[in-house]
Order: structure tokens, then sequence, then C-alpha cells
């Protein structure tokens, strides 16, 4: 105990002291305390195995070296040394979460190689000494070191650190400090000087120490919480450990708490564009007033602004200027070097070229100031530098068709604002657009930024009137409608009458605009045609307003209208549906559509530059006008061959008749309204036939697959669909076919055939209104039975045939054709006409099967089959010698080797719910990990890296959980599923915290006390108490005391399985328990509880648990292929 408290006092000395007390010592003491335990030091003996790399600089170097103290001693200390772009670190060792010491490399003058294989680090204040293992190392780390000090000018976080550099100036004059000063460290009577700086917290011995670099550790914060203690204290708390601080004043603790949380926030924000827009110098400030930190950008004038000048361009319109912010919409920058590229400066070289000095504007400028002086910048262009071929047209679309195959946008850009047509034609049929020649040619950045510039409007066209944009669309339409306040998402609750506000709206000249009153002179707001991406046409009594339309803006504003009258709105969506798309695109809303606007597109397996194609969509059909087509394509969304979602790209990929097509939204609520209206049109399993997914012949995707595996595995099956399969099999499979056809791949399997055949069975008799169109039309079908002339009887089924809708028609020849099929192989299968007759009358006609004039329609259907259905006899022999071969193929595969049965097993994706089940054939053999790949990909999440998934067995309240292990045999799982439990897979969110640590523990076996009770409880004491629990290689052993020497329980390893959690009837102490089954005799089935009192420990005791089970394999070594 005494020991603890000199070394304690010893440690406080140490920060206390300014320079006086020497390294040497310092490091010894912390050398001492790392044998004691006290949770108070600054050194914490964390680990990690990785290369750490807390500010997401890249490590330079790392390795071992001894290091000298500059004064005193000459005790070589072995230390691990890291070197990235902006400091200069040594750990204790190579495990070291927080330095001994961090040297900003900014404030490094000199490296210097001295004798005996050692070298110099030298500061202004201070000399750092290094002995490596020998000369080659030596040389290594000096030229290394040498060669980051000469690049550490482009380091751009590093001028922001406000360290001074080596000339003892302030390296910059901005500073990404959001507070710096002093404060106890709970328990250390000294203070700290610490530095909140962009996402990290440093550490200083003083303030000194700060303005020279050198400091203890920086804190990375992106994993930090903060959270207040007492009225001055508070706690940092990490990955690895908690800081406990003590600030001067409560209003003091205040401050450093939210500055703590803003940098925590800050961190996690997606700062990586901002930062690597940054990274060019000329970027670091605002284009338009020169105000540090600009995190917003225009993307088609291609300069970088501060939030005030944003405002201002996004005040002109989307026209002119489409704002986007660095931080927040990370999507549209991550392929953009466009910014890299060119950067504030030289982009100004242009648009500023002629800024008279009155009229410059400063950070300091009011809003007005700004408006005017953005206006003239970028509207009128007035400060711009004329290009040479200035108000020649033609010469000017010539030079932008050169230029843009080479890579000078900045020319392109200078050409473009004076003039220079985005969308002239080339003169070249094959590459009729600029925007085909910069694809041609590869130039990914002109490609961009043509297509940024596609619909803006120039500087200087529209300093008299419109009619340049405008001469196309002469559309005009003005009346009363009532209008909601626009809102950022789309709109989805019902909007009552009191929600709008009647509006005089007017429609011209490319604008539409709405007004107070018809007199009011002032619009109350105005859009720009081009600036609407889409206009979507709401189905009838949505809101309040029976019939209504809503306008998505570019901005990402939705604007929704209605009216009463369904004529008014129909001139309506006449009117705006063609002032929106070019003239080309007419078709595109000259039908009954839901939705029309434009989406940006690539087609085929491109996936750089996408194009723009306008598109409108009504129920199953959406009509495009692509790229450079001069006529609307058509796809039949029912027989799609494949629809994928990129969430996260906010993209679809469409299969359709073998082509494929990638769409992108812009804009989210956009892309949402365009994507689930392209999921609606796909087909749904519980709807009429005709609206089921469908073959390319019109028949129901489900149809067509049972009717070929029947065909392929079912034709000499005795008594096929006369036979009972499964009901539970037959359940799950209609239901898979029904959610989504495509994706079911049938297998074989035991009495599979019957189960297919039922399957079909129950859908023909379940699908609504059934094959024959309702009760009403299937009538004279049945009446057709007592007309006597079978001549007469098969024209009437013609006749009636014929009256049939198209999918009715083609799904009955289908299926008459296939039970043709079967009953050709009757000597085998025991199925003659009559035999499937019986079965499939009161199936498709839906009938209890008491009248047999059902029977009797199919029978006389399959009976003159080629009569009715008109088909040729050399076409159905030809079919039947196809069958046969077939079959043959078949039975000489099944003699070579079975395979192995598949079972369909039912998966959650992330959580159960309704619709988040996906049903999944696998066999005995497939792995949990084979399980969980499965399941994404149909799920459509791609795997990041970083990201751990696991299979996980849930109990159904959810309060615990046991993640499979990856090698675990899945089917077997399931199998012992009980009925309050699932499976579901979802990220493992201890996964990676559990990596680390086992990376980086030293004893694979644990110790410690925990709290713990079981299923019982002690009787009328229902709690948790306390006992020593160990855990090693053989058994978990759970001891009352300390100084018990016989264990109260004991399990063997092997026989434990491992929850995360625990039911809360048992009111567990904390939320960081687990549930230990134990499972030594079968007869005996334990489960243990056992709570601790971090979610470290937790953490901690989990690893240990899954790393003796698994012998340290926890996770694949491989990571999963991208589906
Ligand atoms: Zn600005």
């Amino acid at each position: 105990m005494a020991n603890n408290e000199d070394a304690l006092r010893a440690m406080q000395n140490c920060f206390h002291s300014q320079f006086s007390v020497d390294e040497a010592e310092y490091e010894d003491i912390e050398e001492n305390r790392r044998t004691s335990v006290d949770e108070d030091s600054i050194y914490l003996g964390c680990t990690l195995s990785r290369s750490f790399n807390p500010e997401d600089s890249p490590v330079i170097k790392m390795g071992w070296l001894h290091k000298t103290p500059p004064q005193g001693t000459l005790v070589f200390q072995k230390r691990w040394v890291m070197l990235d772009a902006q400091f200069l670190r040594y750990f204790q060792n190579e495990k070291g979460v927080y330095s001994k010491r961090i040297i900003a490399i900014l404030s490094v003058t000199e490296v210097l190689n001295v004798g005996g294989q050692k070298f110099e680090v030298v500061t202004r204040n201070r000399t750092f000494l290094f002995r490596a293992e020998n000369n080659t190392v030596r040389e290594e780390w000096v030229s290394v070191l040498k060669e980051t000090i000469q690049q550490r000018c482009n380091s751009m976080e590093m001028s922001l650190m406000n360290f001074s550099d080596t000339s003892g100036q302030r390296a910059s004059r901005v500073s990404l400090i959001s507070k710096q000063g002093y404060l106890e460290m709970s328990g250390l009577r000294s203070k700290l000087y610490v530095v909140i700086c962009a996402n990290s917290v440093f550490l200083y011995r003083n303030a000194e120490e700060h303005s020279q670099g050198v400091g203890i550790t920086s804190i990375e914060m992106n994993l930090g919480t903060v959270k207040g203690t007492d009225k001055r204290s508070f706690n940092l708390t990490t990955f690895y450990r908690t800081f406990s601080f003590v600030a001067e004043s409560e209003q003091q603790r205040e401050q450093w708490v939210e500055a703590l949380q803003a940098c925590v926030s800050h961190s996690l924000s997606s700062n990586a564009v901002a930062q690597k827009i940054w990274s060019e110098e000329a970027n670091q400030r605002c284009a338009d007033c020169g105000a540090p930190h600009p995190d917003w950008a225009s993307v088609n004038l291609c300069v970088v602004l501060c939030k005030c000048c944003a405002g201002v361009h996004r005040g002109l319109g989307q026209s002119v200027s489409k704002v986007r912010s660095l931080k927040m919409d990370e999507k549209v920058w991550t392929e953009n070097q466009l910014f890299l590229l060119l950067g504030n400066d030289k982009v100004n070289l242009f648009w500023a070229a002629n800024i008279p000095p009155s009229e410059m504007l400063c950070t300091s400028s009011d809003s007005e100031e700004r408006k005017r002086f953005v206006t003239a910048k970028y509207c009128q262009g007035k400060y711009r530098r004329y290009h040479a071929l200035f108000g020649q047209q033609e010469a000017l679309n010539k030079a932008l068709c050169n230029t843009i195959q080479t890579g000078d946008v900045l020319e392109t850009l200078s050409l473009v604002f004076c003039g220079a047509d985005v969308n002239c034609y080339t003169g070249d049929p094959e590459l009729p657009s600029p925007v085909s020649i910069a694809q041609h040619y590869g130039q990914t950045l002109q490609v961009e930024f043509l297509t940024h510039n596609h619909n803006t409007e120039l500087p200087g066209s529209r300093a008299g009137d419109h009619t340049i944009l405008e001469a196309a669309l002469p559309i005009s339409h003005t009346g009363y409608l009532f209008k909601t306040a626009s809102s950022t998402r789309a709109v989805t609750e019902r909007k009552s009458k009191g929600d709008f506000s009647r509006r005089w709206c007017s429609l011209n000249q490319g604008n539409f605009s709405y007004y107070e009153s018809e007199k009011s002179s002032s619009q109350s707001g105005q859009m720009k045609m081009s600036d609407v991406l889409c206009l979507v046409v709401n189905p009838q009594g949505k809101h309040g307003y029976g019939h209504s339309f809503e306008l998505y803006h570019d901005s990402g504003r939705v604007y929704l209208f209605g009216e009463d009258s369904p004529d008014t709105v129909r001139e309506w969506i006449k009117a705006i549906g063609k002032a929106l798309v070019p003239p080309v695109a007419e078709d595109l809303v000259g039908w009954s559509f839901e939705r029309v606007g434009r989406l940006r597109y690539t087609a085929g397996q491109s996936f750089h530059c996408p194009c723009l194609g306008w598109f409108s969509l009504g129920g199953s059909r959406l009509l495009l006008l692509l790229h450079g087509e001069d006529h609307a394509d058509n796809i039949d969304l029912r027989k799609l061959q494949e629809l994928s979602v990129e969430q996260e790209a906010a993209a679809v990929v469409l299969v359709d008749r073998g082509r494929r097509l990638r769409l992108e939204g812009d804009r989210r609520p956009d892309f949402q309204g365009w994507l689930s209206g392209i999921q609606q049109g796909l087909g749904r399993g519980d709807g009429p036939l005709d609206q089921q997914q469908l073959t390319e012949t019109e028949v129901p995707v489900i149809v067509d697959c049972c009717i070929s595996y029947i065909t392929q595995h079912g034709l000499k099956s005795e008594g096929i669909y006369r036979r009972s399969g499964v009901n539970s099999k037959i359940a799950a499979l209609l239901f898979s076919l029904r959610h989504d056809p495509r994706q079911v791949r049938l297998s074989e399997g035991e009495r599979q055939v019957d189960n297919v055949a039922n399957v079909l069975k129950r859908f023909l008799r379940e699908v609504g209104e059934g094959v024959f169109n309702g009760h009403q039309a299937s009538l004279p079908w049945l009446h057709t039975t007592t007309v006597s002339e079978r001549r007469e009887r098969v024209s009437q089924y013609k006749a009636l045939l014929h009256s049939l809708p198209l999918v009715n028609r083609a799904t009955l020849g289908a299926v008459i054709n296939h039970l043709y099929c079967v009953q050709c192989f009757a000597d085998e299968n025991q199925m003659n006409m009559h035999n499937l007759a019986i079965v499939f009358g009161p199936t498709l006609f839906q009938t209890d099967g008491t009248d047999n004039s059902a029977g009797q329609v199919v029978e006389e259907l399959i009976q003159n089959y080629q009569d009715i259905f008109n088909v040729n006899a050399e076409q159905l022999q030809k079919q039947l010698d196809m069958i046969s071969h077939v079959i043959k193929a078949q039975e000489e595969h099944t003699e070579e080797g079975t395979p192995s049965p598949l079972t369909i097993c039912g998966v959650y994706l992330e959580r159960k719910e309704e619709g988040s089940e996906l049903l999944v054939q696998i066999s005995q053999a497939v792995s949990a990990e084979e399980l969980v790949c499965e399941v994404l990909r149909r799920g459509n999440i791609p795997t990041q890296q970083g990201e751990y998934w696991s299979c996980f067995l849930v109990n159904d309240n959810q309060e615990m959980e046991r993640p499979l292990h990856y090698q675990e045999r899945a089917l077997a799982i399931y199998f012992s599923l009980g009925k309050d439990c699932h499976l579901v897979v979802k990220r493992n969110c201890y996964m990676d915290a559990m990596l680390i640590y086992i990376a980086g523990m030293v004893d694979v076996s644990r110790n410690s006390m925990i709290k713990f009770r079981d299923e019982k409880g002690q009787r009328g004491k229902r709690t948790f108490s306390r006992r020593l629990c160990v855990l090693d290689g053989t058994s978990l052993r759970l001891y009352k005391e300390v100084k018990s020497t016989q264990p109260e329980r004991e399990c063997q390893v092997h026989a434990l399985k491992v929850y995360y959690g625990i039911k809360k009837r048992l009111q567990p102490p904390s939320c960081w328990g687990m549930t230990v089954v134990c499972e030594q005799a079968e007869r005996d089935k334990q489960q243990w509880y056992l709570c601790c009192e971090s979610k470290n420990e937790l953490i901690e005791w989990l690893a240990t648990f899954m790393n003796l089970q698994h012998n340290s394999d926890l996770w694949p070594a491989a990571s999963r292929p991208d589906s």
C-alpha cells in the first residue's frame, strides 16, 4: 500500500515539475508504476496489437529503438517508436495505446547521426537520443525522419495544430483547437495542460510543452464518451481506459465537457472528405470571403465555401450554384478529385481575375455585401477572366470538344463559363455530346464537371431575358392550387385540408411560382423547372384534397400541391410534366404515370460516368429515355430478371432482358421514391396473376419454376400431384416463392417433388381471381360441359380462352401443356388425364370439388390441348423428346452420386420483424460463416472492412443471444432451435474489441471477482453476489471467497455456451451481463448469470471464453468476398 502511495506521489511530482525533473526519472517512475495496480496513472498497460494509428494518418515507420534519457543516466530503455506524417511517438512496448512521448514533426529542427548507432532528434528545446540495433536500422530511421520533416509543410493538419514551427512563429493563423487549458487529473495534485484539437485530445505536462510541440500522449476521441461525474469533475472514457479530470470551476467543467462532446461527435461525423479537400492548401479558405475551414462547396462552380457564402450561393438556385456540404453530403464526394486538382486559388484565377478592391469580400462582410458580391461574381461573371474566344459560339464549342479530351479541367471551366455549350452537338454521330467525348477519352473529371453543369445557367446569358434557356419550353399554365409547407422528407403522413393553403400558381417560361393570391405582385416562392428532379402523382385520396402531386426539388425539398377537382390537377400534371422533360422525352408524360423525372444511370457493366436519363413510372411499367436516344424505351418491371439495391450508394440495379441498368438518385427522398415505386412494380406474390413476377412468356415465375422442377424431377414419380408433401415445407417454400420467386433455387431432396407439386396446386388454388379470372367468368367454362357435341365444346373453349386476359391465358396454357406432358408418362407415374383432371379441376376453378364439371373441363382441355391452344404437333413432339432427354440425363446424374439434401431454413436479417425473414436452403455441411455470407448476399448488404457480421441464436424476447462461431454447422443449430428462439444475422458489435483484446493478451486464462447468481437464486434473496471467477483452458470455476479452496461451481470449458445478456426479470445489477449455459450433463443443464461492471470487462470475459473454446480462432482469416 505504502509503496503505491509513494509511486503516486512521485508521479504527481513528475507531472508537476517543469523541466527540472529529468526525464529518466520520469520514465523510471512510470516503470515502477506499471508494476503496481492503480487506475489513475497516465500510463496504463493498455494493449493493442495492430499498428496503432490514432489520427488516421498512415504509419510511416515503426520499430524498436533504445532511447537514452537526455540528462543523466546511461541506461538505455527499449521503446517502441512509431512515426507518421505528423508525430514521432514512443511507447512502452509495441502494444501501447497511449504514448510516453509524442513529438510533433513540425517542432523537429534536425535529425543527426551521432556515434555508435545513435541518432538525435533535435527540437528547439530538447534533444531526444535514440540508439538503433545496427547502422542499417539507424540509417533507415534517419533518412525516413528527414524525409518526413521535409514533407511536413504539406501536412495540413499539423499546421492547424497551432504549434510554433521551427522559426518560432505560429505555423498558421488557423486553428483547429477548440479548447485548451490546465486540468487536474483526478488523484494527482498537479495539473496537466490539455488541448482539444480536431478529433483528438493531447496531454502535455504544461503550456510550454504544448507550444514546443512535445507532449505526453494523444487520445483519439472517436470512441470516447464524456460524462460529468461531480460538480467540477468529469470522466473521459475511451475504449482503453477512463481519464478522470477535475476542472477549476463548475462553469469550466461545463465548457470542457461541451468541448469534448463536440470533439467526439466531430470525429464521428465524416470528416474524411473535408480533410481530403482541405489537403489542397488553397481550399483551406473560402473562395469568396477567405474565411478559414470552409466546409461547403459549389460542385458546379468548383469552389470551396464557408457556411455564410454557401448560404448566399444556395439562394441563387441550383441552376446557378449546386451547393453541397463537405461533411454531410458524403456521397457526392466519394470519387471527387476535382477539388484537389483545381483548388480555390486556381479557380479564382478565372472567377476572380479582376476584382476592384472596393468590391472585395472579407470574413466580416454582411450578408447583403456577400449577396451582391456572389451574384456579380458568378451570375454576371463580372470579375472573370474572359476567354480569348468569348462571343464566338462555334469556336467556343469546338474548343470545348478538344479540351475535354485532355485533363485540363480549368480550361474547360473557363470555356463553359464564357459561353461554350455543354450540350452542343459535336458533329460526330458516334460521340454526339461533349460528355460522350470526355467519357470516350476516359477523362472522368471532365465528365464530372460537365455533368454538374449540364443544365446550369451561364453568367451573362441571363443578363437580359431568359430566352436562351426557355425557348424550348413554351408551356404556361396558371390557376389556384392548395399547397402545404415544403419539407425535406417525402410526405408520408396524410395531410388534412387544414395543412394546405390556397396559392395562385403560375408556370411560365420554365419557372413555377406561387403567390398569396392572383393579385399579389411578389411571389411567395419560385422554382425553376430545371431544378425539379421529379414530379409525383399521388393516389387519389392520399391527402385531404383528393387529388395531389409533389415536386422534388434538387435542393432536397419536397413540395405538395392538391385540389379536389381531378380535372384541375390533371391539367397541372400535364403542364408540369411537359415543362419538366425535354421535348424529345414527351412520350414519358403522355400516359397515366405515377412519377416522372431524371436520374443518373450507367448501362452495362460500366461503373463510371453516369449519364442523365429521363424516366417515368406507373404500375409495372417503367419508361425511359436514355442519353442520346430519340425515343423512349419500355421496361415491364414484372419481367425483370434481377433487381438489387445498393442502399449506401443510393443506387438500384435492374437487369432487363439481359441489359443491366444502374440508376442513381441525387437526393435521398427522391431516390427512395423511385426505389419503392420500382419495387412495387416488380410484382407481388400475394396479388392476382397479372401482378406476379412474370417470365418473358407472361407466365408467373412461381408457376414456371414449379413446372420446370416437376418436369425435370417428377414426371416419373408415382402419384405425382396426388401425393401430399410435408405441410410445413410446402408452406415455407410457397412463402419464399411468393416473396421473391427469382431468388429461390429449388433443389432436390426427400419428397421435394411432392412438396413442389403441392406448392403449385396451392398457389393456383389461392391466387386472387384464379386462372379463369374470377368466379363469374369461370361459369361459362363449367357450363360448356353440358354441350353435347365435342367440336362445339372445343370451339367454345377456344372462344373463352381468347376472352381471358393475356397473363391468365398464358398461365392456363402453361399448366395444361404441363399436364399434357405429365400424362404422357402415365405408365410410370400412374397419373392419366382423368386422374390429373380430378386433382386440377377444383384447383384451377378454386371450387370445393363437389361439382365434377370442373374436372371435366380440365380433362377436355388436356385431351384437346393441341386444338384449343392451337399447338403445332411437331412442336409438341419436340418438347416431349426434349423432356425425355432431360429425364435421362437426370437419371444418369443421380446414379453418380447423391447430393446432400437441402433444408430450407428461416433466418432473420438484422432483427426479427415482419419481412426481414429470409428463407435459405442449406445442407448439413454449411457453416455459420457461409450462412452469413448467403444472407448478406440475399439482403444486398456489402460487407465492409472492419465490419463483423455473425449469425446469432437469439431468444424471442431478445434478452440473450449467442453469436455462432463461424465454423459451427448452421443446420444442426437450426434443428435444435427451441420454439422461442430464432437465428438472426447481424453485426457482432463486440467482435472488433474482442479481437483487439485477444491479440494483445498475455495470459489466456482470466480470474477476477464477478457478480453471480444462478437460476434459482438464494431462497428469498434473489440477488447477485460476488464470486471469484476463474476461467482457464480446462474449466470455469466459481469460488465463494478468494480464500476458498473448493470451487462452488465448476464446468468444463467445452461444455459451455456463452450468451450475451441476462434475462431482465433476474434483475442484473448492470447491463453488461452474460448467461453461461453449462451442458455438462444432459439432465443437469444449468444456467449461470455473470454480471460485469463495465463494457470492457464484459468484452474481456467474452473474448476469453471464445478464445479458449476455439483455440484463438475467432474469425476467419480471409475476409469475406464481396458478393
Ligand atoms: Zn465565405
